[in-house]
């Protein structure tokens, strides 16, 4: 891995060539740089390079960066959310990844009333139907969209995936391409206030694959930042 900067570029290379390959512009494609575990300085160096739309996992870490990182940053939650915890981000982040029931997105829903603001959310599709995977599966998808469109002040602007782990990127192929078909069959339903066009999927090990099939944001950690370091796991 080389320096922050020359991550990115390889990673935008990367997107580019990806967009290329499959008739996309790239402006269609946001890199999120998912920071979790990563200190701010070095989160900076993202965002010095271009990098204003971040990722985090935790609910904790948003609060403990948000004020350090400044004005300007796009924060986006990605992991898993439990609904005691909403009230504390619900103002700060631009969009939630990771919705995948009914009491969470009532929660939102409420929460964003009393705050007289529209809370972005995205559904969590496990595609793959993994065991030890968060996410709706692909069956229930349309039901918790037609029950979350009817809720005031939450807006679902698509999917997410977080795909299998594999060795081979492509394997993964099928599950991106699922996700975005799940995406095209919804919207033709006409449900009413329900447009979506956001794909959230691809991380660093399958982000260009994910860019052929249709991702408009690719989540990237290692890609930019290197490992990640846990410090209070041994
Ligand atoms: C950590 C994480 C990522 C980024 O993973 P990398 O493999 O480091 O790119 C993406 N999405 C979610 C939901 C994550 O928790």
């Amino acid at each position: 891995m080389g320096s922050i900067k020359e991550n990115i570029d390889n990673v935008e290379k990367r997107i580019q060539a990806a967009c290329d390959r499959s008739g996309r512009k790239r402006e269609d494609v946001l890199l999120l740089a998912v920071s979790k575990t990563i200190d701010v300085p070095r989160i900076k160096e993202a965002v010095d390079c271009g990098l204003t739309s971040l990722g985090e996992n935790k609910v904790q870490e948003i609060m403990d960066k948000y004020e350090p990182m400044g004005e300007g940053i796009h924060w986006h939650l990605i992991g898993h959310l439990q609904t005691n915890k909403v009230k504390y981000i619900i103002d700060k982040v631009e969009l939630i990844h990771s919705v995948e029931s009914m009491k969470l997105a009532e929660k939102i829903s409420k929460l964003a009333q009393e705050r007289n603001l529209t809370a972005n959310i995205l559904l969590e599709v496990n595609v793959a139907e993994e065991e030890s995977k968060f996410g709706i599966k692909p069956s229930e998808c349309e039901e918790m969209v037609r029950k979350i469109s009817v809720l005031p002040n939450i807006c679902i602007k698509g999917l997410m995936t977080v795909a299998p782990f594999v060795e081979n990127p492509e394997q993964n192929r099928v599950y991106f391409r699922q996700l975005r078909q799940l995406l095209v069959d919804i919207n033709s339903k006409k449900i009413d206030n329900v447009n979506m066009d956001v794909l959230s999927m691809g991380m660093t090990n399958d982000y260009e694959i994910a860019v052929e099939e249709g991702a408009t944001i690719v989540r990237v950690g290692t890609g930019i930042f290197g490992a990640r370091v846990y410090p209070n796991k041994k």
